[in-house]
């Protein structure tokens, strides 16, 4: 019997991951299958216990569950214990697997994909949900010279740097009013650019050769714009959503899938 997947948020419907999921199970030789739902805003353990009984092996969760999903897991993997969030879940009988492959889709991209050393770098993450948890650790683990969140309600930026201050490193956080100097690495991990918006940066903040990075994908965003024009390199969030879900797989099928030609099928589509 083909095996069910599914990724849950809401919204979701501009998710690439059924396509990511179906191009991986075909060049792995997997016999599965991978949905979008939409989850309500209040129902979501709801509906992945209803996708369970209904066979369902495995997810992924997007904004805005990450944190419910961690509340969900029966089991916790290391990297998700220490995101305090979780992108996939893996379904066996009564057992719920919780996982974060979100850190280390980030770094392959930023490693691999786009050649960018972190070791010894300024880094900026803007945001304190979901997404930016996901990535504080794996990005201390490049060793930066220093790692500062901000996030429009400061006091949850300061609260994600405490709470990871025990990963060692420069690791603080605060308000945008709290900038100070310019980054090498900026990575915004914020809802912002799914409204269209762009987070309260002052110009200044991008040091010469700067990389921008937008964790959302698919479209020129505000932030990106807002970055190229202060003359940033700019890089959308494709790749990190390609090799999250590589690994994501990887934890479902045991079979690491290669990224290169689904980067290249998604930029092309
Ligand atoms: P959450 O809802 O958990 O967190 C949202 C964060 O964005 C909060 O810090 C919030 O600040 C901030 N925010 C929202 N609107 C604005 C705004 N207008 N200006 C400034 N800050 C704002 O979402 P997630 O962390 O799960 O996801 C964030 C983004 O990352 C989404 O766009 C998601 O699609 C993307 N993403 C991409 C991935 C990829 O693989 N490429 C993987 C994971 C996420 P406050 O605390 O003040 O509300």
């Amino acid at each position: 019997m083909t095996d069910a997947y599914a990724v849950f948020g809401n919204p979701v419907a501009h998710s690439k991951s059924p396509l990511i999921h179906a191009a991986f199970a075909a060049q792995t030789g997997q016999d599965m299958d991978y949905v979008a739902l939409l989850a309500p805003l209040d129902g979501f353990s709801d509906a992945v216990a209803a996708f369970r009984s209904m066979g369902g092996r495995g997810a992924n969760v997007t904004v805005p569950f990450k944190e419910q999903a961690f509340g969900l897991a029966t089991r916790l993997t290391a990297r998700a214990r220490a995101a305090g969030a979780v992108n996939t879940l893996k379904f066996d009988a009564d057992d719920v697997l919780g996982d974060n492959t979100d850190g280390a889709g980030l770094v392959a991209d930023l490693l691999g994909n786009l050649g960018f050393a972190l070791a010894g770098k300024r880094i900026l993450l803007m945001g304190a949900g979901g997404a930016a948890r996901g990535v504080v650790f794996p990005l201390l683990e490049q060793s930066p010279a220093s790692l500062f969140i901000v996030n429009r309600t400061p006091d949850k930026a300061i609260g994600l740097a405490r709470e990871m201050a025990g990963a060692g490193g420069n690791l603080s956080g605060g308000g945008y009013d709290a900038l100070n100097g310019r980054f090498d690495l900026l990575i915004n991990a914020t809802a912002a650019s799914l409204a269209g918006d762009l987070p309260p940066l002052p110009a200044d903040v991008f040091a010469p050769e700067a990389l921008a990075y937008d964790m959302m994908y698919g479209k020129d965003t505000p932030f990106l714009a807002f970055a190229r024009a202060q003359g940033a390199r700019v890089a959308d969030g494709l790749g990190m959503l390609v090799e999250q879900a590589a690994a994501a797989f990887e934890v479902w099928r045991g079979v690491r899938p290669l990224t290169a030609p689904v980067m290249r099928m998604l930029r092309e589509a």
